[in-house]
């Protein structure tokens, strides 16, 4: 994997849509007979959505969800017909436009009389999904404020404004398969569900779980599953890693060695002098900092370069950060390759998540923007992703 002299972008995230491919058709069976929604939120996860809703809709993912009805249309836009449904909104977000490009809406109250008048002056119902907070206790519709949601949706239903496809709510500690509050948590949902379908309304789509739950929790996966962070081939549990769910990890950031030096003991490295050598060592400098979502409070984090995983010194700067190789005589030169996770380096976005006290997730979704996405496709037969062809 050297591509010294080679003319490859500068800096990437590698996105292989086979990987993705792969993970959806990985959980889809997995739940099946539940259909599957692949969360495309937040750039598909730093994978650029368009790129993930094409490969989830090519590998048979049955819907989208989105947070922002912004996001939602963005995709439409780009010409996507599957179902979407965006699930996060203010006072500022334009449900007309959303129910114009047919996107469900997710609805935890106040937003119901806003979408009905909406759909009332177009003369299109708009299709809602109603959302109950079973514990998890940030956007949802309370239990106590429930059975009069339904009632409201039950009326606007009667009148034509509104169908109700869905009823959904969404779990705090799934990725700790073993506490009960997610127990309470679906005995929560039955109950507002039964509560609803006595209001008369009964959705086809009862949708709980997450990743972890659709992963480890048969009894959440009702008629369909939100899957986000495993489409990306990422593990949302701390004690398994990908490969042990049977995923693959979909982007590799990589970029190459854009200097190498040898400095004495005592050589201080970058911003604070938070850490000195304590012996002659080599330097490798990388182009990627917190402007382009490298955690400035990373340590001791993990490069691979010509083969070898070596280890972050210092504070991350906005453009870049530096790399201890050792101090034996070293074979990085200038131009070698660096892959900061991903590809097949044997680092995970996970480890960096160890390094910066945070989790997969933020990693992968932090990617800034002067990080080019590179999408490419290793085919549905490879067996090692990332590699190169
Ligand atoms: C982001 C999100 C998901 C997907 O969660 P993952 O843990 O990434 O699978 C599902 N449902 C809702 C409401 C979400 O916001």
């Amino acid at each position: 994997m050297n591509f010294s002299g080679s003319a490859g972008a500068e800096r990437a995230a590698r996105i292989d849509v086979a990987a993705l491919r792969h993970n959806v058709r990985t959980i889809a069976d997995y739940v099946r007979p539940a259909k599957v929604m692949v969360a495309v939120k937040a750039d598909g996860y730093g994978h650029g959505a368009l790129t993930a809703a094409r490969a989830a809709i090519d590998a048979g993912a049955d819907w989208l969800g989105t947070a922002h009805v912004a996001e939602a249309k963005a995709l439409r836009d780009a010409g996507v017909e599957a179902p979407i449904l965006a699930w996060l909104h203010t006072r500022g977000t334009d449900f007309a436009e959303g129910i114009r490009h047919h996107i469900d809406l997710g609805v935890s109250g106040w937003e119901l009389e806003l979408i009905a008048e909406a759909a009332e002056q177009l003369h299109i119902p708009a299709r809602v999904h109603l959302k109950i907070d079973t514990g998890l206790g940030r956007n949802g519709c309370t239990a106590e404020e429930w059975p009069a949601l339904a009632a409201k949706a039950a009326e606007y239903s009667e009148r034509g404004l509104i169908s109700v496809e869905g009823i959904f709510t969404h779990l705090a500690v799934a990725d700790e398969p073993d506490r009960r509050e997610t127990d309470e948590q679906l005995a929560a949902y039955r109950e507002a569900v039964e509560v609803a379908e006595a209001h008369g309304v009964v959705p086809d789509l009862r949708h709980v779980a997450n990743t972890p739950a659709a992963l480890s929790r048969p009894d959440a996966h009702f008629d369909m599953v939100r899957v986000g962070v495993g489409v990306y081939g990422q593990s949302p549990f701390a004690d398994r890693t990908p490969e042990d769910l049977g995923l693959r990890p979909a982007m590799e950031l990589r970029t190459t060695v854009a200097n190498v030096k040898r400095v004495p003991a005592g050589q201080g490295i970058s911003y604070g002098l938070t850490h000195r050598t304590d012996q002659p060592t080599s330097l490798a400098l990388i182009p990627l900092g917190y402007a382009d979502g490298i955690p400035r409070i990373a340590v001791d984090a993990p490069v691979w370069i010509n083969g070898r995983i070596c280890r972050s010194a210092g504070r991350v700067a906005m453009d870049q950060f530096v790399v201890d190789l050792g101090s034996e005589e070293t074979d990085v030169r200038v131009g070698d390759d660096a892959v900061v996770f991903g590809g097949g380096s044997g680092i995970a976005a996970a480890d960096w998540g160890t390094a910066a006290q945070t989790i997969n997730y933020e990693i992968i979704t932090r990617i800034g923007e002067r990080v080019p996405r590179e999408v490419v496709d290793t085919g549905d037969d490879a067996e090692a992703p990332g590699q190169d062809a």
